[in-house]
């Protein structure tokens, strides 16, 4: 089984069964994004591939740990030798932490609101990067929002000034106000990520009641002003009801204005247990839409420095996975 093959079912099936030697340190925790608040995950390697599963005793698929990190993924009657990848914060090789780990927002999909977590402190991320600065090659940052927009970005602002210290890309992904490209950029950001999350306005509407779809927009055009081509990224999610025509206008819409898409499989929590996760069948269709779009607009995912580009665990991406 081909590589892209394996990974889009596994990410069909988003978790996994893991046995065998004791893995703590394999074990990535999430306090944002679409693990977050689950028992955790691991990101199974093979070559130069990986992908992030989240850990369920109920899954069908199995990893055997067999020690130091060389597992045996088993997954139907195929057997795929590979290894854990030991996680800096949240994902491997980078430190990705979230700054503020509640929200006042209620976006349907996510189950931060519900999870009410605190803030860091500046010293606290200072020593969690300074405790995994040998493994890691870049700072993520993201976060909530504890009070309003505006007061968060701040917060985050004075967290990247500090984190500047320790001489690595950083990468950063927050709810934005109109002026956060250029403060951010100020800072010495090396890349940033708005996330639309839907791939039409309506849906958007109907997802994140009292957010605003087109300011997203103007933002990222301002970003790729400012970060240029290969430094603006854009999580949309796969399977919030949108047609394949729809996602893939919204595809085009952003590689044209040189934003690198982040496509991500919906993992049904929060209000939306009751969806599905979409199909390896349509995550393949997805990422040759995707190739597509990235090489006419001349964009390269490789680039990528820092955030889930680089990281790859929790989608296909094009150049990475094909
Ligand atoms: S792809 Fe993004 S969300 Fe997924 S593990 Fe990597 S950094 Fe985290």
């Amino acid at each position: 089984m081909q590589w892209k093959e394996l990974k889009s079912r596994l990410l069909e099936a988003g978790s996994v069964n893991l046995v065998g030697e004791p893995a703590e340190q394999y074990i990535a925790g999430s306090a944002a994004g679409p693990g977050a608040g689950s028992e955790g995950a691991v990101f199974f390697a093979m070559g130069g591939h990986r992908v992030r599963l989240a850990l369920d005793p109920f899954s069908p698929i199995e990893i055997t740990h067999r020690g130091t990190g060389v597992a045996d993924l088993y997954f139907e009657d195929n057997l795929i030798s590979g290894r854990l990848l030991e996680p800096g914060f949240h994902c491997p090789d980078q430190a990705f932490i979230t700054v503020t780990g509640s929200c006042i927002f209620h976006c349907r999909y996510c189950p931060v609101p519900t999870l009410g977590g605190r803030r860091k402190s500046i010293e606290e991320i200072m020593q969690m990067v300074e405790s995994v600065r040998h493994r890691i090659h870049a700072i993520s940052i993201t976060s909530g929002v504890l009070e309003s927009i505006g007061e968060e970005e701040a917060y985050v602002l004075e967290v990247v000034k500090h984190l500047g210290f320790f001489g690595l890309p950083i990468g950063v992904s927050i709810y934005p106000t109109e002026k956060t490209p250029e403060l951010l950029k100020d800072v010495g950001v090396a890349e940033v990520k708005f996330n639309l999350e839907a791939a039409t306005p309506e849906i958007f509407a109907k997802m994140c009641a009292g957010l605003d779809y087109d300011l997203i927009w103007q933002v990222l055009d301002r970003s790729v002003e400012l970060f240029g081509k290969n430094r603006v990224f854009s999580n949309v999610i796969i399977g919030l009801g949108e047609t394949d025509a729809e996602l893939e206008a919204c595809i085009r819409k952003l590689t044209s204005r040189w934003v690198i898409p982040v496509l991500r499989p919906l993992n049904p929590v929060a209000e939306l247990a009751s969806f599905s996760r979409p199909s390896a069948e349509r995550l393949e269709r997805i990422l040759e839409i995707h190739s597509e779009a990235l090489e006419d607009a001349g964009l390269d995912p490789l680039l990528a420095q820092t955030m889930c580009t680089n990281c790859t665990g929790c989608d296909l991406v094009p150049g990475r996975d094909e």
